[in-house]
């Protein structure tokens, strides 16, 4: 008796849904690209119970004539290519040809399509795989498709859905993707009966990401654009004021399609932190054409990683193409410099240095005459070679005491580092990193309520599905830590007040970074939120680097951080203090033996 047997369609189909419909959001995926596909121009998704009881795609494209649409249901039929060379250039989303009766295997499926000119549609119903109806009807131009109770048949597999908040967030962030793709398709996404985003369609991407992520996300926007022989790159890429905590807000479109690209990704992320040194993510627009034939798209059954034959090139056009557009114009950015030159940041490096004093504003401070500056240039003393700078930094690991005698300022290098004398050790200061330690210190000294200041003008601000959880199940947390927040409208909040220390000009910014910092934690406690939110704050309210500082301030910050517990690590564990000692100077001198 023979064991193998080749198993039947229906069969295979319920293995391939595996592949292809891994969740709701996989079905309304390959429904709405099928809807592109067939050239609509307005598609409206509608679904109940995070897809998972009812999920409809209704477009206006060209629909399907009987014929067509029962060979649509057939495993490996597709109109999109016919031989295994046209895979060479795919221009169409689809092309597996296994959707439609992937989806049909494991659900209650119902399609319903008439094209122009036809006076009667086609409906044909399936059933876990059986098809229980096809006849003609009357039907909208265009194509309808409903998938009910998806998974009703394979029990295992609807184990794995998450919570259907989790699954219609999903949606909903795929639609939006969708869009961001498509500008000249008006997109609609109903949830449970209620509208959760709607497009205009005109062709706009400017408008099209406003009307998906808020008016005022529209002020933040940059342009980016690039060309370079065969490549083009254009899209948006939002200001440094408007940094995400997640990288949902990223989409990146190669030739039309939708992709993950860890390459592109972290172009972006190198460009964006080059010159904004801090936590979080740009919402970017991304749209790169490029040819075809440089691609492969067929690597995965949902066709959402893409292969490039030169990776290295798109990398380097990205992060130019970002670079760019960050960039204030006719800058050859200097690392970090950015950052001490826009206006508002100045603002707060005033406010910070105020701080510095005691209270009292160090700019009203009645100055004792300056010393000279002794601006060393960068690269004229050469203090360590690599191996010094070890033994350098275990002496820092010993987290000895300042000596209470005190450091003296030297002078300031780079405006970025304050170089000190004890009389027999030399000292190089990171002066941002030195402040941020000194103000951590002072704001975990105000317990559990910092002070906040009310915003004259309170903010709506837009969030994800993710970031709107987080802040929700922390808003007491927050409003002890200074921040005043309610809920204004789906995924919206209203900010009212923020710590006192920040400059309001930087509320937003503010509140975007404390999330990034918060998401990073995966499940923080109260505590390491409250720590998130301290070094933050701290952060944004230190001097910066590439700030020019008198002697006095210099003097000032040198001894509050001698008074700190911790005056040798910042609040982010990085090192503020490099200490030579007098031994160490000697070394590297080769005086030893003398
Ligand atoms: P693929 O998209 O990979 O070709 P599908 O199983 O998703 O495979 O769809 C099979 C075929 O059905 C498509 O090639 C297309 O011809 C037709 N089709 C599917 N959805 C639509 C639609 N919304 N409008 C018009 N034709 C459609
Ligand atoms: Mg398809």
């Amino acid at each position: 008796m023979s064991f193998v047997h080749v198993l039947d369609d229906n069969t295979i189909n319920k293995i391939a849904a595996g592949e292809v419909v891994e969740r709701p959001a996989s079905v309304i995926k390959e429904l709405v690209e099928n809807a592109i596909d067939a050239k609509a121009d307005r598609i409206e998704v509608e679904i109940m119970a995070g897809g998972t009881s009812f999920m409809r795609v209704s477009d206006n494209g060209i629909g399907m004539s009987r014929e067509d649409a029962e060979k649509a249901i057939l495993r490996h039929a597709t109109s999109k290519i016919v031989q295994v060379d046209d895979l060479q250039a795919i221009a169409t989303l689809g092309f597996r040809g296994e959707a439609l009766p992937s989806i049909a295997s494991v659900s209650r499926f119902n399609l319903q399509t008439r094209q122009a000119g036809a006076e009667l549609g086609t409906e044909i119903k399936i059933t876990g795989g059986k098809t229980t109806e096809i006849g003609a009807a009357g039907c909208n131009l265009g194509t309808t498709i409903r998938v009910e109770d998806l998974f009703f048949n394979t029990p295992a597999r609807k184990k794995f859905l998450k919570t259907n908040n989790t699954e219609s967030g999903r949606i909903n962030e795929f639609i939006i993707k969708l869009a961001i793709s498509h500008p000249e398709i008006a997109f609609k996404l109903i949830n449970n009966n209620k509208s959760s985003l709607a497009t205009p369609g005109r062709g706009d991407l400017k408008e099209t990401l406003q009307s998906l992520y808020g008016a005022s996300v529209g002020q933040s926007l940059l342009p980016l654009e690039f060309e370079d022989e065969d490549i083009k790159l254009w899209g948006f890429v939002s200001k440094p004021s408007a940094i995400r905590s997640s990288r949902s807000w990223q989409t990146f479109i190669v030739n039309g399609r939708i992709i993950a690209s860890r390459a592109i990704a972290k172009a972006i992320d190198n460009a964006y932190h080059a010159l904004i040194p801090k936590s979080g993510y740009p919402l970017i627009a991304l749209n790169i054409e490029m040819p075809q034939h440089t691609i492969d798209v067929n690597v995965h059954p949902q066709k959402t990683e893409m292969k490039f034959e030169d990776e290295s090139r798109i990398f380097k056009a990205v992060y130019k193409a970002v670079l760019d557009a960050v960039r204030p114009k006719g800058q050859v950015g200097q690392l970090g410099q950015l950052a001490a030159q826009a206006d508002h940041v100045q603002q707060h490096v005033e406010k910070g240095l105020q701080e510095l004093n005691f209270g009292q504003s160090v700019m009203n401070f009645p100055l004792r005459e300056e010393k000279p500056a002794m601006t060393w240039q960068e690269g004229t003393i050469a203090l360590a070679q690599d191996k010094s700078v070890k033994s350098v930094q275990s002496v820092v690991d010993e987290e000895e005491k300042l000596p209470t005698a005190g450091m003296i300022p030297i002078g300031q290098v780079d405006d970025t580092y304050i170089i000190a004398q004890d009389g027999d050790s030399l000292y190089i200061v990171d002066q941002h990193a030195a402040h941020e330690r000194v103000l951590f210190d002072r704001f975990s000294a105000q317990a559990e309520h910092i002070p906040s200041q009310q915003l004259l003008v309170h903010l709506i601000l837009d969030f994800s599905t993710h970031e709107s959880q987080i802040i929700e199940e922390n808003l007491e947390l927050l409003a002890g830590l200074g921040f005043g927040l309610e809920p204004s409208g789906p995924n919206q909040f209203r900010l009212m007040e923020v710590p006192a220390d920040v400059p309001s000009s930087q509320a937003e910014e503010f509140i975007r970074e404390v999330l990034a910092s918060m998401e990073e934690l995966h499940r923080p406690t109260a505590a390491e939120l409250r720590q998130a939110v301290l070094a933050t704050t701290a952060c944004k309210a230190a001097i910066k680097a590439g700030f020019k500082l008198n002697y006095r301030q210099m003097e000032i910050l040198l001894q509050e951080l001698n008074d700190t517990a911790m005056p040798y690590t910042c609040p982010h564990g990085r090192p503020t203090i490099i200490k030579f000692s007098s031994d160490e100077l000697a070394k590297m001198f080769k005086r030893t033996g003398f």
